[in-house]
């Protein structure tokens, strides 16, 4: 039989309901990998005994014919979403002491729909970042290695790192991320997992430590794309509590995963190759991939997105600029670390608060965009960005009027690479996100599917680009992708 860790979410519903096994010994089997795993350092805060008592209520349910669409599941939950009662840090100093007392509404939905919490998932401060280094509690570790050389340890990717380590080293069945510029699709690409970022809108935002409020979202991380399709639907919804989150009707995910691809117009964006630094390696899996949706019924068809150039720079400004907005709140008054000493001014007692809080990158943003935002300095940059961005946003609309229904892109421009490679230099480390940031920025939906190992004998994903709250024919053909792609490895990590 399949070990209990090495189950999908719709194999370990079927195994609930037939009695196979209880919730409480998949937890436990979670519980003990996580254990004999903590060298991925993948949780800042596992959640055994919680985790423990929300199987034993999952089993009472599954008795009772009450069974919710993620009864018994057992997730890890980015530290990004604000649990009642659970620290929840943003992967920072400053709120490392920090115990919410309420909840997140996409955590709430989840243990409405019967999820059980391992435990709070590692991630990048603040979700800044792309390889979980910026972590005030040690980065997380990437399951897999390269071929022959299991002793360079690589990043998992960010910022939700923790999550993708934590699926792909199965000790989470799925997790949830939140992606602001890729921080979902990035890290699942690097650990060989399905990872999907949302529309802008579709999933609530309220409870989530905000890090750039025009482009957070939240979304699931999974091992199969049925597996996200079913995560997503008990995520998304409309919530009250957020006017950004958008009143629309959640459809069956699920159901839409097996209906193929036949007569899909596939897009292939011109702008997505080698001079935005792509290896011919890449361009070799991206290329394979267009062949797996033609194979399967699909159409490619070449497009152009000219001003993907911009994407960077852009979300480079916006974001910060969000982000030196957001974090202010962290003053030492209301959350969390407060640094005062005897005769401190209220002044001093902010400076040496943020000091001490905040880490390197994270200041780094806060001046940039405290500076894109001062009165000098607005229009030449944040109001040009703001205008680029609809450009941007256009040139998909474009693309999707002229009857495309979704897009194929490389995830990446590269696979894992190993911890410190990147880390003192942000530019190379912000290039990590040159083919997700664009979708981003667009509000888009975007899917990201392991499809080949690299020569290194590393996982690399493709991305699937679909129009605003289409995530059904973004998940249709990441289904087709995967079928094709047969992707199988399992991270050396768990071989023998
Ligand atoms: N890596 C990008 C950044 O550092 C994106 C992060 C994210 O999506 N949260 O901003």
């Amino acid at each position: 039989m399949t070990a209990l860790t090495d189950l999908t979410i719709a194999e370990a519903r079927a195994g609930l309901a037939a009695g196979d096994f209880t919730a409480t010994e998949l937890t436990e089997a979670h519980l003990a990998a996580m254990e004999a795993r903590a060298g991925l350092n993948a949780y800042i805060t596992p959640t055994a005994e919680r985790a423990l008592a929300m199987a034993k209520t999952s089993d009472a349910r599954i008795h009772a014919g009450q069974a919710g669409t993620m009864e018994g599941i057992p997730i890890a939950m980015k530290d990004l979403f604000c649990t009642n009662g659970v620290r929840t840090t943003a992967g920072s100093t400053i709120l490392g002491t920090f115990v919410p007392p309420y909840e997140s509404t996409v955590s709430a939905k989840l243990w409405d729909a019967g999820a059980v919490l391992l435990g709070k998932a590692n991630q990048d401060e603040f979700a800044m970042g792309s390889s979980n280094e910026t972590s005030a509690f040690g980065n997380a570790v990437n399951p897999w290695t390269r071929a022959g050389d299991p002793d360079t340890t690589l990043v998992p990717g960010g910022s939700s790192g923790g999550s993708a380590a934590a699926v792909a080293g199965r000790i989470a069945m799925a997790a949830t991320g939140t992606d602001t510029g890729g921080s979902i699709r990035q890290p699942a690409s690097f650990c060989g997992i399905v990872g999907l970022k949302p529309t802008y809108g579709r999933c609530s935002r309220w409870g989530i430590v905000a890090f750039a409020s025009s482009l957070d979202q939240a979304g699931p991380m999974a091992r199969t794309v049925t597996d996200t399709a079913i995560m997503m639907g008990a995520m998304a919804g409309h919530d009250p509590q957020d006017s950004t989150s958008a009143p629309v009707a959640v459809p069956d995910f699920a159901a839409a995963v097996e209906q193929g691809v036949k007569g899909l117009k596939v897009g292939i964006p011109k702008e997505y190759r080698p001079e935005q630094g792509l290896s011919p390696e890449i361009d070799a899996i991206w290329a394979q991939g267009m062949a797996m949706l033609r194979d399967a019924g699909a159409e490619t068809v070449d497009i152009s997105l000219p001003h993907t150039k911009y994407a960077l720079p852009t979300y480079y400004i916006i974001a910060p600029a969000e982000a030196s907005s957001n974090l202010a709140r962290y003053d030492g008054v209301r959350y969390g670390l407060r640094v005062l000493e005897e005769g401190d001014s209220l002044n001093d007692m902010y400076c040496k608060t943020r000091a001490a809080g905040f880490g390197a990158e994270v200041k780094r943003r806060i001046l940039i965009g405290t500076y894109a935002l001062s009165a000098g300095y607005y229009d030449a940059y944040y109001l040009k960005a703001q205008k680029v961005r609809t450009l941007i946003a256009q040139d998909f609309k474009a693309a999707f009027d002229g009857g495309v229904d979704v897009i194929l892109t490389p995830t990446t421009p590269s696979a894992a690479f190993p911890i410190g490679a990147e880390i003192d230099d942000p530019v190379t480390m912000y290039l990590n996100d040159v083919f997700t940031v664009p979708t981003s920025l667009a509000g888009l939906p975007g899917l990201s599917v392991p499809v080949a190992l690299t020569s290194e004998g590393l996982p690399q994903g493709l991305q699937l680009i679909g129009r605003p709250f289409d995530e059904e024919t973004v998940l249709r053909a990441g289904r087709a992708l995967e079928k094709a792609a047969g992707f199988t490895a399992k991270p050396r990590l768990l071989e023998g």
